[in-house]
C-alpha cells in the first residue's frame, strides 16, 4: 500500500491541511492540531479525498472541543474597563461595563464580542468599583444582553466626588432584575472552570499570602510612601484568575497604598503570567514594588487615546523584569513615541472614530497562552 510522505504530499492535501488549520484557529484549537494533521496526512493511504475529509474534520472538531482554553477579551471602552472572561466551562464573566452615553458605544462593543463568542447571556457582571468608566454602562448593557448575576463590593462610598449619583442609582435600578452577590477579600467567585480569588474590595484586602507566595519583597525599601486614598479606586475588587498553571491579575483601579499593602513587606500574590495594567496605566497606581514583584510575562494596558498610559507608569511596567511584551488598547497620544509600544502591539491607533478593536488572550492549563490584536490580527504565542 502506498503512503504519502510529507515531502511528497500533493497540492490537494496541502490545501486541505490549510483549511483544517483555519478551522482549528477558529475553534481556538492549539497549533499542535496543525502538526497532528500533517502527521495524519503523512501516513494516510491513498484514497479519494472526499472519504478522508469528513473524518479528519470530525477529528479536528473533537480535538478542539477537548482542549478548551480560558479566553480573556480586553474590550476597548476608550479608557474605561470592560474585560470579558469566557471560561472553558462556557460560563462567562464581564469585569466592568465601560462608560454610559455615546449612543451605547461601550455596551454595543461588549454585546458584539459576547455575540461573536456565542454567548446568549453574560453569567456574571462584576463591578470593581463605582466610577463612571466601570459601572456607567450597566443599564445600556442590560438592554442588550441578559445578565445572570451582578457582583460588587457592597455600597458605594458616596462622599467620593467621582462617584456619579446618577450612574450609581442607575445600577441600583438594574440590580433587582438579576441575582446579586457581594464579595470580600478571600472569597472565590463561582465561575465554573476557573479559580477566581478576590484579593481586595471595599477598602479591605487579603492579609495572608496566596499558596506559594509570601516571600519578602526587597523592592519595598526603595518604594516611596503612598498617600492614603479614601475614594472608590482604593475600594476596587482585585482578583487573581488561575487556570492550571496560568495566572491573570486584575486589580481594577486599585491605587498605590492598597497595591503596596498586597506587595509589602511580603509579596502576598506571587508571580503572574498576564497583568492587566492597573487603573488604565495612571500614575496613581502601578507601584514599582507591586508590578515588578508580580513579575508579569505580558501586560495589557486598557488605556484610551487620552486616558491613562502615563509615561511614568508605562515605564515601570515596560521595565518590569521578565516582561516579554506590553500590549495597549490605544496609542497614548499624550505620552509620545518613547512611551508607546510598537504599533503591532496596539489595538487602536486613532484618536477618534476608531473601530474599538480588542485584545484577546487565549490561555491553556499548561501556562502557555497567545495574545491577539484584532486590529491587524497580529498574534503572538508565549511559552511557559
Ligand atoms: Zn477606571
Amino acid at each position: 500500500m502506498k503512503y504519502f510522505e510529507f515531502t511528497t504530499v500533493n497540492p490537494c492535501y496541502c490545501r486541505f491541511v490549510a483549511a483544517v488549520r483555519r478551522i482549528s484557529i477558529l475553534a481556538a484549537a492549539p497549533r499542535q492540531l496543525f502538526r497532528m494533521c500533517f502527521r495524519v496526512v503523512r501516513f494516510l493511504p491513498m484514497r479519494p479525498i472526499s472519504l478522508i475529509l469528513p473524518a479528519l474534520l470530525l477529528a479536528a472538531t473533537a480535538l478542539a472541543a477537548s482542549q478548551k482554553s480560558l479566553d480573556i477579551y480586553s474590550i476597548d471602552v476608550e479608557g474605561g474597563q470592560a474585560t470579558l472572561i469566557v471560561s472553558p466551562s462556557g460560563q462567562s464573566m464581564l469585569v466592568d461595563t465601560g462608560f454610559p452615553g455615546f449612543q451605547g458605544r461601550d455596551a454595543d462593543r461588549i454585546a458584539a464580542v459576547a455575540k461573536n463568542v456565542g454567548l446568549k447571556q453574560i453569567d456574571y457582571v462584576l463591578i470593581t468599583h463605582y466610577h463612571r468608566d466601570h459601572v456607567g454602562g450597566v443599564p445600556q448593557l442590560a438592554d442588550r444582553i441578559k445578565i445572570g448575576t451582578f457582583i460588587d463590593h457592597g455600597p458605594a462610598k458616596l462622599d467620593d466626588p467621582d462617584v456619579a449619583r446618577g450612574d450609581y442609582n442607575s445600577y441600583m435600578g438594574v440590580l433587582p432584575k438579576a441575582k446579586h452577590l457581594v464579595v470580600k477579600p478571600g472569597d472565590k467567585i463561582p465561575l465554573k472552570g476557573v479559580d477566581i480569588k478576590v484579593l481586595s474590595g471595599a477598602g479591605e484586602h487579603i492579609t495572608t499570602p496566596l499558596p506559594g507566595a509570601g516571600q519578602p519583597n526587597p523592592l519595598c525599601a526603595s518604594e516611596p510612601a503612598a498617600v492614603p486614598d479614601l475614594g472608590e479606586n482604593a475600594r476596587s475588587i482585585g482578583m487573581l484568575f488561575t487556570y492550571g498553571k496560568f495566572r491573570f491579575l486584575d486589580l481594577g483601579d486599585l491605587t498605590k497604598k492598597k497595591e503596596l499593602e498586597l506587595a509589602c513587606p511580603e509579596n502576598l500574590l506571587g508571580m503572574v503570567d498576564v497583568y492587566l495594567v492597573t487603573h488604565h496605566g495612571l500614575d496613581l497606581s502601578n507601584a514599582k514594588a507591586l508590578v515588578h514583584a508580580v513579575h508579569p510575562r505580558v501586560a495589557i494596558m486598557n488605556n484610551g487615546a487620552h486616558k491613562g498610559g502615563r509615561p511614568a507608569a508605562w515605564q515601570i511596567v515596560h521595565d518590569s523584569p521578565g516582561l516579554e511584551d506590553l500590549w495597549q488598547l490605544h496609542y497614548a497620544l499624550d505620552a509620545g513615541k518613547d512611551h508607546n509600544v510598537p504599533e503591532q502591539f496596539i489595538a487602536n491607533l486613532e484618536e477618534k472614530n476608531d473601530a474599538g478593536n480588542y485584545i484577546k488572550v487565549t490561555a491553556n492549563t499548561d501556562g502557555t497562552f497567545t495574545v491577539l490584536n484584532t486590529r491587524n490580527n497580529f498574534e503572538k504565542s508565549y511559552k511557559k
